[in-house]
This record gives C-alpha cells, structure tokens and sequence, in this order.
C-alpha cells in the first residue's frame, strides 16, 4: 500500500516541493510514497517546478485520505487536513510551525523544527540519512526555503536555513540565487487579472481557536500599493467568506516584503480582540504593522491568547 505525502490546504511551495522532497526521501529509504496535494498550485510554485523541470511531474490532486496511510508536510493543524484526516493513519510530520490538534492513535515519527522552512527540516533529514539529494530537488527546496523565509528577512528564518540554501544552491548549480529568488517573488506578487476572492484564497489558512474558528490569508508582495485600489473589493469579499466560512474572525495581511511590514484588514464579530492582540487602533477596518512579515511568528501567537 503506498503512502501519500502532502501538505495543508492552499498549497504553498513549501507544502508542494516539501512532498516531492520528503517522498522521494522515503522511496530511498524503502518505503512507498506518493506526493500529493489539497488544492491548485500557486503562481509561485509553477515557476519553481518549470525552473527545475518538474513542470510535467505536479503532485496529484487528493482531497479524501480515509483508510490511508499518510506523512503530513508544513502542517498538524485539523482545519488544515482533508475533512477525513481522522480515518487515516499518520505515521508522520514534517513541520515547522505551531503543534496543532491533531492527535493519533498509532506512534508516529515527528520532525517539527523552530525553523524557517519545512524543507529545511527535509534537508536536514536527508542528511541525518545520509542520502544525496538530486540536483532538480535540491533547488527547488533552495527555493521553497527562500520563498518561506522571505529570502532570509522573516523573523523565522535561523542559520540552519541560510546554511542549507547555500548548500542546495551548491548541488542545484545555482550562483546568484538571490536574484532567482527575487524573480520568482516578482512572479508571487503579480494580481491582475485575480479577483477579489482569488486573492483572499492565495495563502489562506484556518485555525481553531478555542472553538472559534479564524481565518488568516497572506499576500506577500514586493509592492503592496499595487492594491491600493482594490481595497474596497477585497473587504467585501473577505465579509462574505466570514459568512460562508462561519468565521469568528477573518485577517488578511498585505504583506509588503520590501517595506518589511503588513497591512492588516480585519472582519471580526469582535474586532477589539485583534486591537487588543497587535496593541493597536484599527482605523476603517485596517492597520500598518510595521516589521510584520511572518503568520506563524508574529500574528497566531498574539492572537490565539485572546480566545484563551
Ligand atoms: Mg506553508
Ligand atoms: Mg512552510
Ligand atoms: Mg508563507
């Protein structure tokens, strides 16, 4: 019976180059796995698999899982999983972000790391293993841990990542990675043509908290004014997904990477939570948080307490 490997729903590169990484570890290590994923891939992702030519080798769609065997990449949080992630067996995580709710009944294997990149816990794997990592693979975790880290600048990017980029650019025979890194976020940025909801979608994620459910989508863009006047637009969408969603809270961060900040937009059935968690005053719905660049580090800790 194969195993699939895949990670949360809203793809990122991380959750789609972290399967192909992470199963064809596996396969070398003897097992049998399958990279999968929830849901379409990013603009971003396409262009780091057709720069690695894995444009024709995109994992499979798969949303249902009971009855199978699975490892989870960049993720442990239920809101996050196929709705049937229950009925399978786990026998693994790979992950650097919060421990979630998901919980077993067989022991499992866990590799989550403070870090800045699930693929950076994969290529420490390879390591610990002793198995040589393919040239193709290895700049596309180089490039899944600089899309991660915001090409070092995230607050959760540590010296085992710029270590391992330096390191699988070597393999991958990349020189200036940080000019293909910049291309690629040209890439991440572009959002002609997406409606509001595409937008709000990119990089969306739900978390539990204390039995309220909050959303959390990111646009990480080189140039946050390009939607300066799609606001408006964007709001009214992310009122209607509250609704649709059965949303307590819904947060979109604009993230602009050269500024190294974010505009925060907020829909809340008590938007004083949000003030309370950032210290700030929301004006028309929305504030700058300056030096916010990263979800996991400096937006869930501070809000999750105020549902405790
Ligand atoms: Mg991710
Ligand atoms: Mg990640
Ligand atoms: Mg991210």
């Amino acid at each position: 019976m194969s195993t699939y490997v895949f990670g949360h729903t809203s793809p990122d590169s991380d959750s789609i180059i972290g399967a192909i990484s992470l199963s064809y570890l596996k396969n070398k290590l003897g097992e049998d796995c399958i990279p999968t994923r929830q849901g379409e891939i990013s603009a971003e992702t396409a262009f780091i698999l057709e720069q690695f030519g894995y444009a024709s080798k995109i994992p499979d769609l798969k949303t249902s899982v009971a009855g199978e065997d699975v490892y989870l990449i960049d993720f442990s949080d239920k809101a996050q999983a196929p709705s049937d992630i229950m009925q399978a067996t786990i026998l693994g995580i790979v992950d650097h972000h919060k421990l979630g709710d998901l919980t077993t009944d067989t022991p499992l294997e866990c590799w989550i790391r403070p870090i800045g990149c699930s693929n950076t816990v994969v290529y420490e794997m390879y390591q610990a293993y002793n198995v040589e990592i393919p040239k193709e693979i290895a700049g596309m975790m180089m490039l899944a841990i600089l899309s991660d880290t915001v090409i070092f600048k995230s607050p959760t990017c540590t010296k085992v990542d710029t270590k391992a980029v330096k390191e699988l650019a070597k393999i991958a025979g990349i020189e200036d990675y940080k000019k293909l890194a910049m291309d690629m976020f040209i890439v991440k940025s572009a959002t002609e043509g997406a409606s509001a909801r595409d937008l709000n979608s990119r990089d969306y994620k739900a978390f539990d908290m204390n039995g309220n459910k909050v959303g959390v989508n990111q646009l990480e863009m080189i140039d946050i004014s390009a939607l300066d006047s799609r606001k408006d637009e964007i709001y009214a969408d992310m009122v209607a997904m509250k609704e649709e969603e059965g949303l307590h809270t819904m947060l979109v961060l604009l993230t602009d990477i050269m500024k190294e900040g974010s505009q925060l937009l907020c829909v809340s059935d008590d938007a004083t939570k949000i003030e309370r968690a950032f210290n700030v005053k929301l004006e028309n719905n929305q504030v700058w948080l300056d030096g916010v660049l990263s979800r996991k580090k400096q937006v869930i800790p501070f809000v999750q307490p105020q549902f405790n």
